[in-house]
């Protein structure tokens, strides 16, 4: 039970064979309260609607099946519904109700049956499934949002099917290197400026431009990479050169596309023209162990395979299992996020960090998209692109729908 129960983060989750029904009995029997499964000290001897189930009149008074927080289905009830106190819940029973049966309209006409004395179970089912949905949902955002570390909250949406959270997916903030595979974490050298800014910083030791202007914004052309300060300067946090090291101060929603490129991430805050938006994190492994893998993967799984090709071609990150909000950023031929290569404590050229940028100004509720062609090399001349035999296997086909696309993703 412990396993269900606690936040263990970084510790080792065991998946619970016994079913939530089960655990929520037993925690009731033992008066033991476990808010992951849903029993709180306020529901523990009191009931709380959890979600509701169908509806029904009799004798001219409207009923509602309930669903209570933290008791197993087996023991919902009829309730009337000057009973229920829960406003919220009975928006949502109709909404969905409503999408339900405009969706069927289309097809063939499938209503309210016995003179709209009670639902058409098809309907019930679906209210069900959307209720569940909606709550494993709110579950993994609030996991997303216990795991991340940086300021900006994400937000997950999905108003245009069934799907639930990702069943194979891992949040996790930074590289995580195979075994085998060493990520330096202490640079050997740091600045001591006493303003970053103007003086020869750390940009400038390593024979690059220094990245960025007063306003946070990247100033390099696309290809050259970002030095930025690391835990050996002298300067503090609020040094002009750390800006990818901060993570991503936008809050952002992951929403289930309604264009059949499943989910997509939208920012829901306006983002400025060359702004560091997100890092690009996963699994940093080898490039024949990326070759292995792209023959396993399917045509999606392969997308998730970046090739860290900025000096060698030995490392990629996989972000198929573990990532961030970036797993879910969908390609586009025409995106408003670019690649750059960035080097902060890790200053090993084979191994840099993948950060996207905005290319222009990106209004809240606007889709961020990037090219999965496009390299830190910041083009796709034929030599930034892999012609390795796991890729060009199978061709996916692209459905940006920029006016520039060019029909493939891979
Ligand atoms: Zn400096
Ligand atoms: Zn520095
Ligand atoms: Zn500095
Ligand atoms: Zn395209």
């Amino acid at each position: 039970m412990a396993a269900a129960g606690a936040d263990t983060r970084g510790a080792w989750c065991v998946p619970c064979l016994v079913s939530l029904d089960t655990l929520q009995e037993l925690c009731r029997k033992e008066k033991l309260t476990c808010k992951s499964i849903g029993i709180t000290k306020r529901n523990l001897n009191n009931y709380e609607v959890e979600y509701l189930c169908d509806y029904k009149v009799v004798k001219d008074m409207e009923y509602y099946l309930v669903k209570w927080k933290g008791w197993p289905d087996s023991t919902n009830t009829w309730e009337p519904l000057q009973n229920l106190k829960c406003p919220l819940l009975l928006q949502q029973f109709s909404h969905d109700k409503d999408v339900y049966l405009s969706q069927v309209k289309k097809g063939h006409a499938v209503t309210l049956k016995n003179n709209n004395k009670a639902l058409n179970p098809a309907v019930a089912e679906y209210i069900v499934k959307k209720a569940k949905q909606r709550l494993a949902l709110q579950r993994w955002q609030d996991e997303l949002n216990r795991r991340k570390t940086h300021k900006g909250m994400i937000v997950v949406e999905n108003t245009v099917d069934l799907e639930g959270p990702p069943p194979d997916f891992y949040y996790i903030n930074e590289y995580k290197p195979a075994p085998g595979i060493s990520l330096v974490n202490e640079a050997t050298f740091g600045c001591s400026c006493t303003d970053c800014f103007f003086e020869k910083c750390c940009p400038a030791e390593a024979g690059v431009l220094f990245a960025y202007n007063k306003n946070q914004q990247i100033r390099i052309p696309p290809g050259t990479p970002i030095y930025e300060c690391n835990s050996r300067c002298q300067c503090g946090p609020d040094c002009p050169n750390r800006i990818v090291q901060k993570g991503t101060q936008y809050s952002l929603c992951i929403f289930r596309t309604s264009n059949g490129c499943g989910w997509g991430v939208k920012t829901l805050v306006k983002i400025k023209r060359m702004s560091f938006v997100m890092e690009y994190v996963g699994e940093v492994i080898t490039s024949e162990e990326a070759e292995r893998r792209g023959q396993l993967y399917d045509n999606k799984g392969i997308t998730y395979l970046f090739d860290l090709d900025y000096e060698s071609d030995e490392f990629t990150v996989d972000a198929a299992r573990y990532g961030n909000v970036s797993h879910f950023v969908n390609h586009s031929c025409d995106p408003n996020l670019q690649v750059f290569n960035v080097f902060i404590d890790n200053l090993d050229t084979r191994l840099p960090r993948i950060a996207l940028f905005s290319t222009r100004t990106i209004n809240a509720g606007e889709e961020l998209t990037f090219d999965y062609q496009m390299k830190g090399s910041g083009d796709i001349s034929s030599d930034s692109i892999d012609y390795s035999p796991a890729k060009k296997r199978v061709r996916t086909v692209c459905r940006c729908g920029a006016v520039t696309c060019r029909g493939y993703l891979n």
